[in-house]
């Protein structure tokens, strides 16, 4: 799966990572590249212009992680720009399949590999959680496409609907739900007939078996070998039928990957199930982070850069837990901190984990702090100099003005963000007096 694609994209990152450095020109080729890869696996050209344009819209923005180099950095925006696009709500391979018999309607066109997909979901529901499944072929046409799924059937243990000659696809489709009723199954699988090519005659049959049973999943099975044909199947299917979730094939082969990559952005379906294979196991959950590390192939550089970033943020936090300890919090330590604040749900609930807080975080709740205020508070500390951020003493009447004015705030703004910062000094150092035991300490190990 994904190979040609890994490897054009191994060869793009593995140059760019090689350098220190990086230039806006080294970022802007690396990505042109990454943009001929994905046309190349045959990703479709608007959202491989998407996919490249958010990387560079990330990369741009991204303050320097210093213990990692650039071109890792960018590894990893690709990394998550992948999972981004390949993302569906839900857990992966999830279906709705509650309050039974629940109808799945299987829909495809033919040789995309429905029957086997049919039967081997069913092994899974089977198998992984415990449901009783019954299939039921409706190719009227085809004969042996029957008989196929009857075979599959007692392979892997699941029943099917006995097969009737001469019964419409309505018909089946009214005694497999009667069946599935009185037999006390969980779940009844209905396999539709396939056609080489999309046409009149097999949408309206499709529709008038959806009309009869309201399937609670109709999964469109397609061959992941056909790339952006697969897109286009699964748009003319959703159109006319309203698919649910996509199923793509033969992923185990060397394809090109690329209607992996276009299907969700495209059509707005996610895709819930890979076939790996013709083996009646050959059948996975689709997991965009799975798959994103797969395509890329830079599984280490991925980790590094995210422990970077926590090993950054903690280090941070430790420097001002420490010097909070000693009495020494100034302007910049509460900035640091409104920020995290900011990021954490805003000031009661990191109050709220801090030890010793909890009276604290009700004073700022009855005070009516919230985002805004946080905003506004850092937005005073930034209109400060470099010397009062560091000594806060500092701020006398005259540069109070200037501050509160340079944030578009009042004076008596800002002389409440200086009783709570002399407020939480306070605090931290009685806190920090406590000795060994103290809460701080205790809380920063
Ligand atoms: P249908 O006409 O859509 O019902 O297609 P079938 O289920 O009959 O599958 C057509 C062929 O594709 C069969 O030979 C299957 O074994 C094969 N096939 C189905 N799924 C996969 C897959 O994920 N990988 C591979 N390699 N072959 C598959």
């Amino acid at each position: 799966m994904f190979e040609n694609l890994s490897e054009r994209l191994s060869g793009v990152f593995d140059r760019l990572t090689k350098q220190g450095a990086l230039s806006e020109d080294d970022v802007k080729t690396a990505l042109r590249e990454v943009r001929v890869a994905l046309l190349e696996a045959d990703v479709s050209l608007p959202v491989a212009r998407d996919f490249v344009k958010a990387v560079q819209d990330k990369a741009t923005g991204q303050a320097v992680t210093k213990s990692v180099t650039p071109g890792q950095q960018v590894v990893k925006i690709v990394h998550d720009a992948l999972i981004d696009v390949l993302k569906g709500e839900g857990e992966p391979g999830a279906l709705k399949i509650d309050n039974p018999p629940a109808p799945i309607l299987m829909v495809g066109l033919q040789g995309g590999g429905k029957t086997t997909t049919t039967a081997k979901l069913a092994k899974r529901l089977k198998e992984k959680e415990g449901k009783r499944v019954l299939m039921a072929s409706l190719d009227v046409n085809r004969p042996a496409a029957m008989e196929q799924l009857a075979i599959l059937g007692q392979q892997i243990g699941v029943d099917t609907l006995p097969i009737v000659k001469g019964e419409d696809p309505v018909a089946i489709t009214l005694r497999a739900k009667t069946q599935a009723g009185l037999g006390g199954y969980d779940v009844y699988m209905l396999d539709t007939a396939g056609r080489l090519s999309i046409d009149e005659e097999l949408m309206a049959q499709v529709e008038a078996v959806r009309d009869v049973v309201n399937p609670r999943e109709t999964l469109l099975v397609v061959d992941g070998l056909t790339g952006q044909d697969a897109v286009h199947t699964a748009e003319n299917f959703d159109e006319r039928i309203g698919i649910t979730g996509v199923v793509l094939t033969r992923m185990d082969g060397d394809g090109r990957g690329g209607a992996a990559l276009s299907m969700r952005a495209v059509t707005g379906k996610p895709i819930k199930f890979v076939g790996l294979g013709e083996k009646m196991d050959a059948l996975e959950t689709f997991e965009p982070e799975r798959i994103a590390g797969r395509i890329l192939g830079m599984g280490d550089i991925v980790a590094l850069v995210e422990k970077a970033q926590e090993t950054i943020e903690a280090e941070q936090a430790e420097k001002m837990m420490k010097r909070m300890v000693k009495g020494q919090f100034n302007m910049n330590d509460l900035k640091m901190q409104l920020e995290q604040m900011l990021k954490m749900g805003g000031m009661q609930g990191m109050m709220g984990m801090m030890p010793g807080m909890g009276k604290m975080a009700k004073q700022v709740e009855d005070a009516g702090l919230d985002d805004k205020i946080l905003k506004q508070q850092i937005a005073l500390i930034q209109s400060m100099t470099k010397k009062e951020r560091a000594n806060p003493a500092l701020l006398q009447a005259s540069r109070k003005k200037r501050i509160a004015a340079g944030a578009g705030m009042e004076v008596s703004d800002l002389n409440k963000l200086m009783k709570m910062h002399r407020q939480m000094s306070d605090m931290m150092k009685k806190m920090g007096k406590m000795g060994k035991g103290g809460m701080l300490k205790q809380a920063m190990k």
